[in-house]
């Protein structure tokens, strides 16, 4: 099953991409998190990407479909995958099209992520994961059980994003709004295009989602 999941920053989609590569053994591809990978390993690519996600903007378009083309060669993706955070602008799902064409592949579903702008900055300003395991977790809407400890691996140290503070949020909502949302109507023409309300608790999330797929057939 080869999945999209669409939705501003901080809709969910990481959280949500999660739990259905859990369900349904499809690989979780986030280009957020290749990207931060190669800042961190001190790459070419990571040192290109590094100040433009630091400033909310995107990264080109070019430096994504090479890196997302080799992905989904890997075995991981053998029963198929979700994308979280691509594509992200109309190049982007036009280069997708090609790349799934070439490999006679095809989009089981896309699904969009609803929520108020006004609900992500509180979301997005407040979250932070596990160094060791990854877990999500959020200041106020979600913290460990016991502060201070990783409720999925015990561990006790954690991370936060150094592009989830407000004045970058505003920036990348922006970003979603002038580059993103304009591909929509791509997917909606295409069929298969399906939006949830992401103000929902997480687990009517992930239930609504799991509905969608599982009329799928
Ligand atoms: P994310 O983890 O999806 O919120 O992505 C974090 C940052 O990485 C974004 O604000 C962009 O700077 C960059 N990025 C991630 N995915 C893409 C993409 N598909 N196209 C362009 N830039 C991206």
């Amino acid at each position: 099953m080869n999945l999209i999941l669409l939705g501003p920053p901080g809709a969910g989609k990481g959280t949500q991409a999660k739990r259905l590569q859990d369900r349904y053994g499809i690989a979780q591809i986030s280009t957020g998190d290749m990207l931060r990978a190669e800042v961190a390993a001190g790459s070419p690519v990571g040192r290109e990407a590094k100040a433009v996600m630091e400033s909310g903007a995107l990264v080109s378009d070019d430096i994504i479909i090479r890196m997302l083309g080799a992905r989904i060669d890997r075995p991981d993706c053998a029963k198929g995958f979700i994308l979280d955070g691509f594509p992200r602008t109309v190049p982007q799902a036009e280069a997708l099209d090609r790349l799934l064409a070439e490999k006679r592949l095809k989009l089981d579903a896309v699904i969009e992520l609803q929520v108020d702008d006004a609900a992500l900055v509180e979301r997005v300003a407040g979250r932070f994961t596990c160094k060791s395991c990854g877990a999500g977790y959020h200041d106020r809407f979600q913290p460990t059980r016991v502060p201070g400890v990783c409720d999925a691996c015990g561990g006790r140290e954690f991370v936060r994003r150094a592009d989830d503070n407000r004045e970058t949020v505003a920036a990348r909502l922006d970003a979603y709004h002038r580059q993103t949302a304009p591909i929509l109507p791509h997917y909606q023409a295409q069929g298969r295009f399906f939006s949830v309300d992401g103000m929902a608790e997480i687990d009517e999330v992930t239930r609504q989602i799991e509905s969608v797929l599982d009329r799928l057939g």
